[in-house]
């Protein structure tokens, strides 16, 4: 056995900052690069876990003492064909550099995160989600083609058609089959850079979930916010935006829109405040008391001047939302966060989100952020989407209340296993694994491991949250 050089050793940490663990970090820029790094870890007898942007909130792309092997570097647009719109990319290419490069050919991803900043190679590893999702489902089924470098060294090209089986085990497999090393991906076609937005207010969590249902078949996006705070007859009110897409001629100064530079978010907010120093504001209010006014200020202005309001919007300022304020993430230093997304199937989604939002103010433990969305199923094995919907909750993790927190997950996952949803592995830090495999139909787990038994037969590849959610040895 080899001892691993010293100084590689980084701490590499969840997005949320609530989580991290040193490894040994390789950054290689081409595929004999990664077949060294595999190398060095069979010789040192250490597992590798692979590493996009880092933007899981959790533990997916970290493991104490092992390499991690970060595929930013491997950041080329390989082949672009701007008549279909298939394009293809290095792993490393993120969502910001994909549509930045086809934006002026009239093309958009056809599913975006609510960040710009992942990677292809980890969206494609978590099988990524957007607003969309009932419309367009999840990134995989987007993508044509795929290289797969094993631990071995071999190179694989998994075509979507002709390799379905593994295509459909490989996408959404976090990480545990192989390395993505180049995606083919078909993108939409766009006639303006600006959407049509409608915002409604939704009293109440039933009138949340019925109205996003009702608009998911008309608009093109339908994101719903909730005001976790809200309790008794006002549980899970809310305010719902829908968007669609201009069609040609709606909007006279189309051409200007799909530059990408026309979509840039603006660096300041009102027009004077620096954006840079708006999560110092923030900061204040990071607690309790202070997340109970913003929440209820957002909704009663959602819910007086702003409700039924139209408007438009630049795809970039509406598609990420999440990035108008750099670095909000460091409000909650110094614990950091952790975010839960449970997708409950329609029938049983007000029962089972009343029941987390109730379990989260019992244990006077809010979430200071709530999104819903509405998903539909796919045919991926690890797929993470039901006919319902999903309610994701961020959480911040304060050091003496951080088992309670742990303990609520649990309590909040317990309802979506009895209801047959299921977990969206890419947010999390906290579930313990036996309710997440509880999910899965009989033999779905078995058909993965047998997968993994034929791509990875040393278990080379790992990752702390594969370790948790699929039971450490759960693959072997
Ligand atoms: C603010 C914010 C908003 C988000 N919004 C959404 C959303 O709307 N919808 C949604 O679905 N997700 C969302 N996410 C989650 C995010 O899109 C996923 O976690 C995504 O996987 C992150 O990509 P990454 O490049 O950062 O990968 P990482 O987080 O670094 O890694 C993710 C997984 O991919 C594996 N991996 C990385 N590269 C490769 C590769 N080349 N080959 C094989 N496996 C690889 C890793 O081992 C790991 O398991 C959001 C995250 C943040 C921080």
């Amino acid at each position: 056995m080899t001892v691993l050089p010293p100084d590689r050793l980084e701490w590499v940490e969840g997005w949320g900052m609530s989580v991290g663990a040193a490894g040994y970090v390789w950054r290689p820029s081409t595929i004999d690069g990664i077949r060294q790094t595999f190398g060095a870890a069979r010789a040192a007898g250490v597992p590798v876990v692979l590493r996009g942007a880092g933007c899981s909130y959790g533990d997916a792309a970290l493991r104490p003492e092992t390499v991690v092997l970060d595929l930013g570097r491997m950041n080329r647009v390989l082949a672009w064909d701007p008549a279909a719109g298939v394009i293809d990319v290095e792993p490393g290419v993120t969502i910001r550099a994909l549509w930045r490069y086809a934006l002026g050919d009239g093309w958009w991803p056809p599913i975006v995160t609510g960040t710009m900043e992942p990677t292809i190679g980890g969206c494609l590893a978590m099988n990524v989600h957007g607003k969309n999702n009932w419309r367009r489902g999840v990134l995989g089924e987007h993508c044509l083609e795929l290289d797969l470098v094993l631990p071995s060294g071999e190179l694989r090209t998994v075509d979507a058609a002709s390799d379905r089986d593994l295509h459909l085990a490989l996408i959404g497999s976090f990480g545990q089959l192989g390395v993505i090393t180049r995606a083919r991906l078909r993108l939409k076609p766009l006639a303006s850079g600006l959407l049509h937005v409608r915002a409604v207010a939704a009293p109440d969590l039933e009138s949340m979930l019925r109205l996003a249902d009702e608009a998911k078949d008309s608009w093109e996006y339908v994101v719903g916010w909730i005001d976790a705070f809200a309790r008794g007859r006002r549980l899970g009110r809310g305010l719902l935006h829908f968007a669609r897409h201009l069609e040609p001629g709606e909007d006279a100064a189309a051409a200007q829109g799909l530059r990408a530079e026309a979509q840039d978010l603006p660096d300041t907010m009102f027009g004077v405040l620096p954006k840079a120093m708006m999560w110092r504001l923030l900061r204040p209010f990071t607690n309790r008391p202070g997340m109970r006014w913003v929440n209820r200020i957002r909704y009663l202005a959602g819910s007086t001047v702003g409700d039924g309001a139209e408007y438009r919007q630049s795809l970039a300022a509406f598609s990420f939302l999440l990035d108008y304020v750099p670095n909000w993430r460091r409000i909650y230093l110094p614990g950091g966060l952790i975010q839960h997304q449970s997708m409950v199937p329609s029938g049983d989604a007000e029962r089972v989100f009343a029941r987390q939002l109730e379990a989260a103010q019992r244990r006077r433990m809010p979430a200071f952020l709530a999104v819903l969305k509405r998903h539909r199923p796919d045919a991926f094995l690890l797929s993470h989407s039901v006919d319902g919907f999903s309610l994701a909750l961020d959480f911040p993790v304060v050091a003496p209340r951080r088992d309670e927190l742990w303990a609520l997950v649990r309590e909040m996952a317990e309802p979506v296993v009895e209801s047959g949803g299921r977990f969206y592995p890419a947010k999390d830090s906290a579930l313990p694994g036996e309710l997440y495999r509880a999910t899965f139909r009989a033999g779905e787990l078995d058909r993965l491991r047998q997968i993994k038994q034929r791509l990875d037969p040393e278990h080379r590849l790992r990752s702390a949250l594969a370790d948790r959610l699929l039971g450490g040895g759960a693959l072997a």
